[in-house]
């Protein structure tokens, strides 16, 4: 426990913080948690946790963590007051958002890339959430500060965030077996709630997804049927499998214009401490498969913790049936029309998993010889590119352009070379450090593009280089 009046202090000096931030230009938006921890100092965080009389969730996973956070935002605070933050991924972002808001739920969006770089257990312990969101996990940023960031340390981080609780609910996508894996070995401790597909015409749609390993005992899973890449129904014959589900997609009816989706669910409510169920149809916008897990995490980690029961089915087809694309996070792949006929889908994808996801969302649109330029992973980040480099193949274009995504130029050549004794590719060696010209250049490419399809995606800065892609496409 820390002296209260420190607390209160620490608590008025972060007030002062967050009005100079508003002032001053740029990156204020975390000074207010920062300014907290120097006069309280980092325990403090614990008390200042406990003002949310219900408690804090966190959102954790890969890919997914931004949207799922969204999403879930949206739909808690249609019934009460929260707190809030997203897309940042620090204890500072957490303590500010803590500091700003009012409410007795909070909804924190914590990324994690390792042990050393984030501090998941120090999280757990401070911030202590009642709900821990995962969404799915699959290797991405394999070096951290240019040192190899083996995948089962990166797993181990993201199981630490929930380890050690031992009240709440931990809510996991059941058809990612690495979520599901961690979740199972919660359920010894608190409740669980699984979320997953239910819908026995989808299988295998997507050519080409990787097998997992068991989590359980190395073993080759087996899949009785695939949905997006590595997750799916699977099982092994050490008894692992994909577990029962909480909330479920029963019914998808995928028309052009609109999705319809029908949503089952019968949970455990943390707030209300009793079981509830609902079943609703839903129209969202065309937005990609991958969202449908978005959906989902957030409908079950909403429906877990809503203080108003009652009002869960009209909550959900209010925020659902009014979504439009503007929910998807700065940065993340769109395919975007310019000219009459040409279609550039473009976004980050610098995990074999969002890369893929992408190729999948530009496929609705490809109708004839496409264009694929290729930002490149970095020096230790083979893995990424092997991935990459199956998601290429996949689309098969006629012509490929391959650009350095992230520092090394050399490096980047190296991949191109790969690429080039199977693809008719050219290569341009933009520096990182001249962001703005590599920028430039990029969209210079996408748009004298002879072909009408172009898919632009791998690595790069989200927000400072696809944001601002996007924003300079659209502009022409
Ligand atoms: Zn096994």
């Amino acid at each position: 426990m820390v002296n209260k009046i420190r607390l209160s202090i620490a608590k008025f000096a972060a007030k002062i913080a967050s009005q100079v931030a508003k002032l001053g230009s740029g990156s204020g938006g975390n000074f207010p948690g920062h300014v907290f921890f120097k006069v309280a100092g980092q325990e403090a965080l614990f008390d200042l946790s406990h003002e949310m009389k219900v408690g804090p969730i966190l959102v954790t996973g890969t890919n997914g963590k931004t949207t799922t956070t969204t999403l879930l935002i949206k739909l808690l605070s249609h019934d009460t007051e929260i707190r809030k933050s997203f897309e940042n991924n620090t204890i500072n972002s957490i303590t500010t958002g803590i500091l700003k808001g009012k409410g007795d739920i909070g909804v924190f969006e914590y990324g994690i890339r390792n042990k050393t770089y984030g501090i998941p257990d120090t999280i757990q312990r401070l911030v202590d959430p009642i709900g821990v969101v995962y969404t799915t996990i699959s290797r991405e940023h394999s070096q951290v500060a240019g040192i190899k960031n083996p995948f089962d340390e990166y797993v181990e981080a993201k199981t630490l965030l929930s380890k050690n609780m031992t009240k709440g609910i931990v809510i996991s996508n059941a058809d990612d077996p690495l979520t599901a894996n961690i979740a199972i070995n919660k359920q010894k401790d608190i409740k669980v709630n699984f979320y997953g597909l239910d819908i026995d015409d989808i299988d295998d749609i997507f050519e080409g997804s990787n097998s997992l390993n068991c989590p359980n005992c190395g073993k080759k899973l087996e899949y009785s049927q695939k949905f997006l890449n590595h997750r799916g129904i699977y099982g092994c014959s050490c008894g692992f499998k994909r577990p029962e589900l909480n909330v479920k997609l029963v019914d998808a009816d995928f028309k052009t214009d609109e999705w319809d989706l029908t949503i089952e669910g019968e949970l455990y409510n943390y707030t209300n401490n009793q079981d509830v169920s609902f079943n609703v149809v839903i129209s969202v916008p065309p937005f990609g498969f991958h969202n449908i897990y978005n959906t989902l995490a957030s409908i079950t980690a909403y429906a877990s913790f809503t203080p108003r029961i009652e009002n869960i089915e009209n909550t959900i087809r209010d925020i659902f049936n009014n979504l439009d694309m503007s929910f998807i996070p700065p940065g993340r792949f769109e395919v975007v029309k310019i000219d009459s006929n040409k279609y550039v889908g473009l976004g980050q994808g610098d995990n074999g998993d969002a890369a893929r996801i992408n190729a999948l969302f530009m496929d609705q649109y490809i109708d004839g010889p496409l264009e694929f330029i290729y930002t490149t992973p970095d020096v230790n980040e083979e893995e990424i590119f092997e991935d990459h480099l199956k998601v290429i193949k996949s689309l098969n274009p006629e012509h490929v352009i391959v650009v350095p995504g992230r520092k090394s130029i050399e490096k980047a050549e190296e991949y191109y070379n790969i690429i080039a004794e199977e693809f008719d590719a050219v290569f341009y060696p933009l520096s990182y450090e001249k962001m703005g010209e590599r920028i430039d250049k990029l969209v210079q490419l996408a748009q004298d593009s002879k072909y009408n399809y172009v898919i632009m995606t791998g690595c790069g800065e989200e927000q400072e280089m696809w944001e601002n892609i996007k924003q300079k496409l659209i502009k022409r």
